[in-house]
This record gives structure tokens, C-alpha cells and sequence, in this order.
């Protein structure tokens, strides 16, 4: 019997490993911003914008701008702040310089052009060291780590807004020259893709990429991946596959329906209030 004992434990502590999970917790902000908090680790992406006026986008309330500002709870201790691109539903300078000052712990990836938006900051030297600016070429990527966090940076296409050229003719796309940032992020074993706002009728880009291979747990999709058509969601399928799906960039006038849409589907994610929390075991 006292063989045995050390085979139980064994048998055990291998059932244990292979059984245990990582416990997270996502609260949306607005728009494609989240708060992403593990055990150790606490991650904001694309959340540090102003109140916008209108209803073209959901963006946080004074209130909540107020604290991310000040980086109290829930925004205190950051260990990560990515943002994807400069459009003001996803970056507001002034949001982010006042948290930097206030929680000089936290690091921030960005593409370059938001850095140069930073860099004319009057502060800009009290958190110049908190920045790391990363513009992939097209169809490249770039892999980094902040306080424990191994973060894959892909270049990902802005998704197209044609518009009238009133100079040569025709329809020119007015986010063409916009550098925007996918994010898969390890925390604690969990895999997180962020896909800020991403054209997901570029398979080129997606067939690249190869994300199937890196088995998202929790992909923060943009809705186009649904609204585009069989396409965009063969693409999906067929290259990223992830376990779970948060839906974003649902404007407040679409939420209901993209809400009552996917209901019953288990593994899609739709917030129906800021502020709201989902909890995962991985
Ligand atoms: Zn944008």
C-alpha cells in the first residue's frame, strides 16, 4: 500500500494540472473598449477615449472617463494599455497622458502614429518611457513583452470608409493611410486577440497570420466579421476559430439587434450595458 501512495499522488497532481483553470474577468468599457483583469494582471485595450458627442459609437460617460483619468478602481494598477489606432473611439490624448501621470506603473503599445500624437504632449518626458510605438509593415508582426505578458503585434488593415474623391473622381477610402494594431495577448495562459478595427475581408492579411495556430481563447471580434456577409465569416472560421467571441464596434442604435441576434448563441458575447462583466474559466 505504501507503494501505491506516491502513484495516487502521482495521478493526482498530473489530474490537477490538467484540470486546473485560469479564472478572467472582462468588462467593456465602450465601443472596442475593455477592461481585462486575471489573477496577476490587469489590461485595458482601446478604452482610454473621451465622451464622444452623438451616436455614431459608444463611448464612455464623464464619470467613467473621470476615473479612468484618475486611474482609480477598477483602472488602478494597470499593468497594459494597448490601443489599436488614432481614431478618437479609441484613443483620446488627454484621457491617456492624465492616466499615464497617475499610474506610472502601466506600459502602452500603440502604432507610431499615436505615439506621434503623445509626443507633442507638454508632459510627453514624464511618460515618454511608458510608450512603445510599433508599426509593423503591412503583413508583418512583431512580438514583445510587458511585466510578464507575451503580446504578438499584427499590422492589420484598417476596414475600408469609401467616400467620393472630389479631387481625381471616383471613390477613394478615407482610412487607407491609418495604421492599425491586432493584439494576441498570453496572460497567465489565457490567449486574447484584439483585433481593433480590423477589415475582416482582407483574407490575405488573416491567411498570413496563421491565428488558428496560436488556439484564441477570447477573440474581441469587430462586428463587420458578421455584417459582411459569408465571406467575412468563412474568414473567421477558416483563420482565427477562437473558442469564445466578444463582439464590438456596435454603435448604440445596432446594439439591440446585434443582442437579440446572438442570444442563443453560446460562445458569442454581446454587452448590452457599460460596465457590464463576463467572467471566464480557460
Ligand atoms: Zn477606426
Amino acid at each position: 500500500m505504501k507503494r501505491l501512495i506516491p502513484l495516487f499522488l502521482c495521478i493526482f497532481f498530473v489530474s490537477f494540472l490538467l484540470h486546473s483553470q485560469t479564472e478572467c474577468k472582462i468588462t467593456y468599457i465602450a465601443n472596442e473598449g475593455f477592461l481585462i483583469e486575471t489573477g496577476s494582471q490587469k489590461i485595458i485595450t482601446d478604452a482610454l477615449f473621451d465622451n464622444i458627442d452623438g451616436n455614431w459609437c459608444d463611448s464612455p460617460s464623464d464619470s467613467i472617463v473621470d476615473l479612468m483619468k484618475k486611474a482609480l478602481p477598477p483602472f488602478n494598477d494597470i499593468d497594459l494599455i494597448t490601443i489599436s489606432h488614432k481614431h478618437q473611439d479609441h484613443f483620446n490624448e488627454g484621457v491617456v497622458v492624465q492616466f499615464l501621470i497617475n499610474n506610472p506603473g502601466a506600459k502602452v503599445i500603440c502604432p507610431k502614429q499615436v505615439e506621434f500624437v503623445l509626443a507633442q504632449n507638454p508632459n510627453y518626458g514624464k511618460f515618454k518611457k511608458n510608450i512603445i510605438a510599433i508599426t509593423p509593415d503591412l503583413y508583418c508582426d512583431s512580438i514583445t513583452a510587458v511585466s510578464g505578458i507575451s503580446i504578438r503585434i499584427l499590422r492589420l488593415e484598417h476596414s475600408h470608409y469609401m467616400e467620393e474623391d472630389t479631387i481625381h473622381g471616383g471613390q477613394i477610402n478615407r482610412h487607407r493611410d491609418i495604421e492599425n494594431l491586432g493584439f494576441v495577448f498570453n496572460v497567465e495562459g489565457i490567449k486574447f486577440f484584439h483585433c481593433g478595427d480590423t477589415n475582416p475581408l482582407n483574407e490575405k492579411e488573416y491567411a498570413s497570420f496563421k491565428l488558428k495556430d496560436a488556439e484564441i481563447d477570447i477573440a474581441f471580434l469587430e462586428r463587420l466579421f458578421f455584417s459582411k456577409g459569408a465571406e467575412s465569416i468563412a474568414i473567421l472560421n477558416k483563420y482565427i476559430d477562437p473558442k469564445e467571441m466578444i463582439l464590438m464596434h456596435i454603435n448604440p442604435a445596432n446594439q439591440e439587434l446585434f443582442s437579440n441576434h446572438f442570444k442563443e448563441v453560446e460562445n458569442i458575447k454581446v454587452f448590452e450595458r457599460k460596465m457590464d462583466s463576463i467572467g471566464y474559466k480557460m
